[in-house]
């Protein structure tokens, strides 16, 4: 079991979680090793027209190719497009909200982490 100042007992011994904090820490723990596979980016479906001039995605009313489920991640800084089928998408929702609840669950345990050291008594030495 974890202590309640986390797997890595005895470095952050000054600090003492409430009973509140220290469920929610088990809770966090508890929902990050549920956790499966995670996708990072977001998939937006998209429309649009091809470079033939005479497609009827130029027609008048114009027909416009798609819907296409277009898969945007950064890596290195930099904007990566992957289009993704139908059945791809639908297999792969569950990793896309996986990611974004551990991005959710991150943050909560850098708010509960930020909330516990204020009760380190060093503070009040400065
Ligand atoms: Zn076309």
């Amino acid at each position: 079991m974890a202590t309640p100042s986390g797997g890595s007992s005895g470095k952050l011994r000054p600090v003492r979680l409430t009973a509140r904090q220290a469920r929610a820490l088990e809770r966090i723990h508890a929902e990050l090793q549920e956790i499966g596979l995670c996708l990072p980016g977001s998939v937006v479906l998209r429309t649009g027209r091809c470079g033939k001039t005479a497609c009827s995605c130029r027609a008048d009313p114009p027909r416009l190719h798609g819907p296409f489920r277009s898969w945007t991640r950064k890596v290195a800084n930099k904007t990566v497009t992957r289009l993704l089928s139908e059945e791809q998408l639908a297999d792969y929702q569950v990793l896309f909200d996986n990611h974004r609840r551990l991005k959710a669950l991150v943050r909560e345990l850098e708010e509960l982490s930020l909330s516990a050291v204020e009760s380190d008594p060093r503070w009040r030495r400065h």
